[in-house]
């Protein structure tokens, strides 16, 4: 047996996951076809954002990483959601839950980065980069697999953290059901006008939803945009220039932070939507956009890949204590149930979310606008909802 463990995957889900069962005496052998522990140092705090939830962090401090990682970040305090046409905006604030933040705001590549030195200084952890996983071989024992280097490596339990695009959930036959959202994403970084407020803002619009993220960074930057466009206006704004861009955006967004600059490039990807119908099958667990891929709205992908990293890691640790092999499907069945149904509550909560607000039938308009309502003045049902987006339920 080469390790315990096999994880293919070293993005940032797969990363902590390995990090996790290290930190517990579990060898790990972690491979990824790309280098995404390779970092420029010189473009680090641009690039991908994400909006951390209290769990996220609960996990980064486990791993003894947050402390530092707080000190780039920006802590955000309330939600801000309104729609183009002005009606029933949503408010969500930490106090209202007891809470001095609801998040924070950091750069994707540093977590990346402070991950990469627990790996390195791990025992228990071998990295293998630009190593791409290729063939799988289960038997009662012990799952072996092939890689494209020609290399096999043996271990009690693989696990697939290799995202979007699965190339073990395709091996496995493991069935998804999938969308397209027929949007592109954009991202970059800005400096607006007026402070952020420590507020996450986001703006549904009837070419879809916009968010201005609080991120303070590089000179003076302070903003970290997400713009999710359908497709025909996705390509009118590929085709503008940077003024262009940002013109369209100060409008989109009604000045609400005022004039806002350019800080860095604008990157754009498609936005698809994905779930596996199991997160496991013989010897085999999936975690991350693997299992499950959200539209950023939310903000939630990452933050629901790492309660998987949670889950499985506790769940695993637990059996190996116990002398129960962790690869059995009593252990993994186990580890399926405590993720699919909060996953797929999110999942469809965005989904009725999205649809509520970005819909032009006003029936469906009202009956949002009446929900939020209801939600607003139940301070129980709000409560549930922001402990729901902090990660704390
Ligand atoms: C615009 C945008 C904004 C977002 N903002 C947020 C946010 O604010 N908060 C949040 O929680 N989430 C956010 N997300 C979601 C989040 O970025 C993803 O959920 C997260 O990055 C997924 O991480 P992962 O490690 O599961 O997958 P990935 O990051 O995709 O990593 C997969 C890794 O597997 C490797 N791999 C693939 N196939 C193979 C193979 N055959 N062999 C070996 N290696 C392989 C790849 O090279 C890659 O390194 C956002 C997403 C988008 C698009």
């Amino acid at each position: 047996m080469d390790a315990e463990v096999t994880l293919v995957g070293a993005g940032t889900v797969g990363s902590s996951l390995a990090c996790s069962l290290a930190k517990q005496g579990i060898k790990v052998i972690l491979l990824d076809r790309d280098s995404p522990l390779d970092l420029a140092k010189t473009s680090r705090l641009e690039g991908r954002t994400v909006a951390l939830n209290l769990s996220s962090i609960d996990l980064f401090d486990e791993l003894g990483i947050w402390s530092e990682l707080k000190k780039t970040g920006t802590p955000f305090n309330r939600m801000f959601v309104w729609d183009s046409k002005g009606s029933s905006p949503l408010e969500f604030l930490a106090q209202e839950i007891e809470r001095e933040e609801l998040g924070y705001v950091v750069s994707n590549n540093l977590i990346l980065e402070y991950l990469k030195k627990i790996i390195e200084d791990s025992n228990n952890i071998s990295l293998k980069q630009e190593t791409e996983l290729s063939e799988v071989k289960v038997n009662d024992k012990e799952v072996v697999i092939s890689c494209s280097n020609g290399d096999k490596i043996t271990s009690k339990l693989l696990i697939g953290a290799d995202g979007l695009n699965s190339t073990l959930r395709k091996i496995a036959r493991i069935k998804t059901r999938t969308w397209s959202y027929n949007q592109k994403g954009f991202v970059a970084v800005l400096k607006t006008e007026k402070p952020h407020d420590h507020t996450a803002w986001q703006v549904f619009t009837p070419t879809g939803p916009i968010a201005l993220l609080p991120f303070d960074s590089f000179e003076g930057a302070n903003i970290s945009l997400v713009w999710s466009a359908e497709l025909n206006y996705s390509d009118k704004l590929s085709n503008l220039s940077k003024k262009g861009f940002i013109k369209e955006l100060e409008e989109k967004t009604e000045l609400i932070l005022g004039k806002i600059e350019l800080k860095t490039d604008i990157s754009s990807f498609p936005l698809n939507q994905l779930h596996s119908k199991n997160y496991v099958s013989e010897r085999v667990a999936l975690v991350g956009d693997a299992a499950h891929s959200f539209h950023p709205l939310a903000g939630q992908g990452l933050n629901l890949g790492l309660s998987d990293v949670t889950s499985l890691a506790s769940k695993l640790i637990k059996a190996r204590r116990s002398g129960v092999d962790i690869g059995s499907d009593k252990v993994l069945k186990d580890y399926e149930r405590s993720r699919k149904i909060p996953n797929l509550t999110m999942a469809t909560m965005m989904e009725l979310f999205k649809q509520g607000f970005e819909t032009s039938d006003p029936w469906i308009k009202l009956a949002r606008n009446l929900a939020f309502k209801t939600a607003s003045e139940s301070q129980i049902l709000k409560k549930k909802l922001i402990k729901e987006a902090a990660g704390i339920t």
